[in-house]
């Protein structure tokens, strides 16, 4: 008999029904840390009294309001998002996927608007990931998330990871733009060469064509900036935003700079249930505390201090561990070749720790961004037994 829910992930055998802070618990009771935050989403934690109570308002307020009015919770987080990033302008989508797909119509229409419909393809990287729609699929191009979904949609062509060359190379007379991930997250926590991303820049603008990052993942603080291409000091024309954007509320966001979007005209995209006003409302409760004097400082402090204990952890357990890496609480814990991240990642979460797998043999640690020492000491000794447990 088939399952009620379509069986497309492989879950754990645990059961989630209850979150405070870092931990959630397990119908069976059982206490998690949860430093996988839902996959980078739960940004402030489970049910943060902030989060709770902007919620709570915005349901006695107003459910929905179609985008064909006026709605200004809606334009409220798009001026807050304008004034604190590179951006002019902002669309609100309901998923990492969405706004990621809206930057690939940007780009197109950029171009078409501008007389020049011919240049329509997108480069990515290899090893990329940005999401599961068709274009997402086809800009991600790994045989796991396109395998039966083809013929892949085209306009999109893909490099090697790190190589400028290759990239150059592969610019034609068809090309709008470039896709990449500031620190792949899917792809195992590889983070982008600050002056790769410096060249990428130049290199677009040379070519006259459109840069998108996609911060779904990297982006809201997570690496200790408000997204991590700052830490690189370059601006794209477009950039994608979700998950930790509504802190556990579905929502996504697409913002670009008035040149790159200056094809988006009335008619030309549209969402019955993006820029929601229960999203919106906690979008702003979210930027409300990441935004605040000092959030991002205390997050790269605990950061750091995370990253120090997980070199000694790898130190200590050289044949089970290989290496730490990402920025931030963006964080990576390489296994060996002869060990597999699987495997770490359920004996962490044996031992009460949720984590992540993710490519390249990594655990992925993503934990909510108000996370404390003692918060970090914890899931450092249930890492010290993980490790142990699988060697
Ligand atoms: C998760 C993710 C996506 C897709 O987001 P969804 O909300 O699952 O559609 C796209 N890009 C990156 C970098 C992501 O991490």
């Amino acid at each position: 008999m088939s399952p009620a829910v379509m069986p497309t992930y492989a879950r754990y055998d645990v059961s989630l029904e209850r979150g405070e802070g870092v931990y959630v618990y397990g119908t069976d009771g059982k206490q998690y840390l949860d430093f996988g935050a839902g996959i980078a989403v739960a940004s402030l934690g489970h049910c943060h009294p902030i989060l709770v109570s902007a919620l709570k308002d915005q349901a006695e307020i107003l459910w929905h309001a179609s985008n064909l009015y006026n709605i200004p919770v809606q334009e409220r987080l798009a001026e807050r998002l304008v004034e604190s990033s590179f951006a002019d302008t902002v669309f609100f989508n309901n998923s990492g996927a969405e706004a990621v797909e809206m930057g690939f119509k940007i780009i197109r229409k950029y171009f078409s608007n501008s007389k020049c419909p011919e240049r329509y393809r997108v480069i990515s990287v290899e090893g990329a990931f940005h999401g599961r729609s068709l274009a997402c699929i086809a800009a991600t191009r790994q045989e796991k998330y396109t395998a039966g979904f083809g013929p892949l949609m085209d306009g999109f062509d893909q490099v090697a990871f790190g190589n400028l060359n290759e990239l150059r190379a592969a610019i034609t007379a068809e090309t709008a733009g470039i896709v990449i991930e500031p620190i792949q997250g899917e792809g195992g926590i590889r983070p982008v060469d600050p002056n790769y991303l410096r060249e990428l820049r130049q290199i677009a603008n040379e070519f006259g064509i459109l840069l998108m990052f996609d911060e779904v993942q990297s982006g809201v603080g997570r690496t200790g900036k408000l997204f991590a291409h700052e830490h690189a000091g370059v601006k794209p024309d477009i950039l994608a935003s979700a998950k930790g954007l509504g802190g556990g509320f579905p929502i996504g966001a697409c913002l670009a700079t008035k040149e790159a979007a200056a094809g988006m005209t009335a008619g030309s995209h549209g969402s019955t249930f993006g820029g929601n006003p229960l999203a919106m409302a906690v979008g702003n409760a979210v930027l409300d505390v990441v935004l605040a004097d000092g959030f991002l400082t205390q997050v790269s402090d605990v950061a750091s201090y995370f990253h120090n204990g997980l070199e000694s952890l790898v130190a200590k357990h050289r044949h089970v561990l290989r290496q730490v890496r990402g920025q931030g609480l963006m964080i990576g814990l390489q296994c060996q070749r002869d060990h597999q991240n699987s495997n770490l990642v359920q004996a962490a979460m044996d031992e009460g720790l949720l984590s992540v797998p993710a490519g390249d043999n990594v655990q992925r640690l993503v934990p909510p961004l108000v996370i404390t020492k003692k918060d970090v000491d914890e899931a450092l000794l249930i890492l010290d037994r993980a490790a142990r447990r699988v060697k």
